[in-house]
């Protein structure tokens, strides 16, 4: 079957699952159309395929957090980075308030502890309002068009952001973040506010898997060591407390978001996102997620199967 042709079946195949919840601690988020349902790939040599409501746009959510860290280990390095966030699995849900026992780190960059302070390490620490400006102009660079932040979706998400700002207070007590942990909550929610579609997701999650560069502005966003921490947190770490089920049964590096977002990397050949609002018990997408299981198993995409 051709790929476009085939990646409709896909969608048809789980089109009629209708199980998990949209997400509704954000208000604007349980506003949004809980049917919609796209995929997109693309490879490395620039070949997209897609199928669904793939232009349909959404906040990125916690899907900002690889490519913010990916942002931040390019201008900081791997040492300065990993000083002040480890790289180790949580088994926790994103939001959770922890941090490694001895070192007080974030556990890793995934969770919310380990991406508020990763955000604080992208630009100049005396300049907040330029740094906002240079994570939008990294995710966009990441995406090859200029994107934008979603003014209603950071309203909204900035009324209820409770248990971020729980999170911030945790981190400044140990001057893991050394500014005011409102303006860093507020810039994080920006973050996670961006507007992306489905096909940005897929050429973001390419970008990745292709060492750092763009397969169509062939633009290099950030260098090869940079995507290869980044994918191999994502592999460990990025599905949450199912991030080890993911790894053994899907077999590639992934990321989801509570927007119902999810993107999967395959190192030298392909990004891969997928949009569906309702979400599992996880917060991942629960369609999202079976079409994840599906390419993998059609095919052949587990990194742990011989080529
Ligand atoms: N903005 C969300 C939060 O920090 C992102 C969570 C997610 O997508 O998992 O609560």
């Amino acid at each position: 079957t051709p790929i476009p042709d085939y990646l409709v079946e896909v969608l048809d195949a789980v089109a009629a699952d209708a199980s998990g919840a949209v997400a509704d601690y954000i208000p604007e988020l349980a506003q949004v159309d809980p049917d919609q349902l796209g995929v997109v790939l693309a490879t490395v040599d620039g070949a997209v395929y897609e199928a669904g409501d793939c232009a349909a746009g959404f906040t990125i959510q916690s899907i900002s957090k690889p490519f913010v860290y990916a942002l931040a280990l390019q201008q900081r390095g791997l040492e300065a980075v990993l000083d002040q966030v480890d790289v180790e699995p949580s088994g926790e849900a994103f939001n959770e308030l922890s941090l490694e026992k001895g070192s007080g780190r974030p556990l890793n960059p995934m969770i919310n502890a380990g991406a508020i302070v990763v955000h604080t390490m992208v630009g100049d620490a005396q300049d907040p309002q330029g740094r906002c400006e240079q994570v939008l102009a990294g995710l966009s660079a990441f995406a090859g068009r200029p994107l934008a932040v979603d003014e209603a979706a950071y309203a909204s998400e900035s009324e209820t952001a409770f248990r971020n700002y729980a999170i911030a207070n945790m981190l400044r007590s140990r001057d893991s973040i050394v500014e005011d942990p409102e303006d860093v909550v507020a810039a994080y929610t920006r973050q996670c506010s961006v507007r992306v579609t489905t096909r940005d997701l897929a050429l973001m999650a390419a970008t990745l898997a292709n060492g750092g560069v763009h397969p169509l502005s062939e633009e290099r966003v950030v260098e090869e060591w940079v995507a290869r921490q980044v994918m191999s947190v994502m592999a460990t770490c990025g599905m949450y407390d199912s991030a080890g089920d993911w790894i053994s049964t899907v077999g590639f590096p992934a990321k989801s978001g509570v927007s119902g977002g999810i993107i999967g990397a395959l190192p030298g050949q392909l990004g891969i996102a997928a949009f569906s609002p309702r979400l599992d018990p996880h917060g991942s997408s629960v369609r999202g997620v079976e079409v994840c299981r599906r390419l993998s198993a059609d095919m052949g995409l587990h990194m742990m199967d011989p080529p």
